[in-house]
């Protein structure tokens, strides 16, 4: 096999298929994460931005995408690119109804603050939260860390559910 010889099209619906490992229903490409797929020189580069510095789902995405070109036999790396930072405005609506059916309530639209991608993991959301389960806007949050540091924990007041929110920045 030529090096060049590299089925993009194979590639790109094997990518699409990679999950955020903290939401296994939402794809890498969906979230934002997984930015630009380029064949340079001989070999496959694959740009990814992380969702916060430091994120350590960050890691496991980036062994995934390396199995992922093996499994392909395509020879090929990972970049990170950190500027312009990940915002979730970069989740796509479809995303964002994935994780809603996941349990999850989406980030609420907003424009992305860089201070706030600073003080994100110490930032404790003050927007109102809506209810992933019944819809409910009576929601109150419990812990500003849920299940990892991206997400608040909250808790609807109408059906009693604790849920996880993903915080916006
Ligand atoms: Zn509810």
């Amino acid at each position: 096999m030529q090096s060049m010889d590299i089925d993009m099209a194979a590639l790109h619906s094997a990518l699409d298929q990679l999950c955020d490992p903290e939401i296994p229903v939402v794809s890498l490409r969906e979230m934002g994460i997984l930015r630009d797929v380029k064949i340079v020189s001989n070999s496959v580069e694959v740009v990814i931005t992380p969702t916060y510095s430091g994120c350590p789902a960050m890691e496991q995405i980036h062994d995934d995408i390396l199995l992922t070109l093996k499994q392909l036999g395509v020879t090929g790396y990972v970049s990170t690119q950190l500027a312009p930072a990940w915002t979730t405005d970069w989740m796509t609506s479809s995303a964002r109804e994935k994780l809603k059916a996941y349990g999850i309530a989406p980030p609420q639209c907003q424009s992305p603050d860089t201070s706030q991608v600073m003080h994100f993991i110490r930032r404790v959301p003050t927007e109102v939260i809506e209810c992933p389960l019944c819809g409910s806007r009576n929601t109150t949050i419990t812990s500003a860390f849920g299940s990892t540091a991206c997400k608040a924990l909250c808790k609807c007041l109408s059906c009693q559910e604790p849920f996880d929110y993903f915080k916006p920045y």
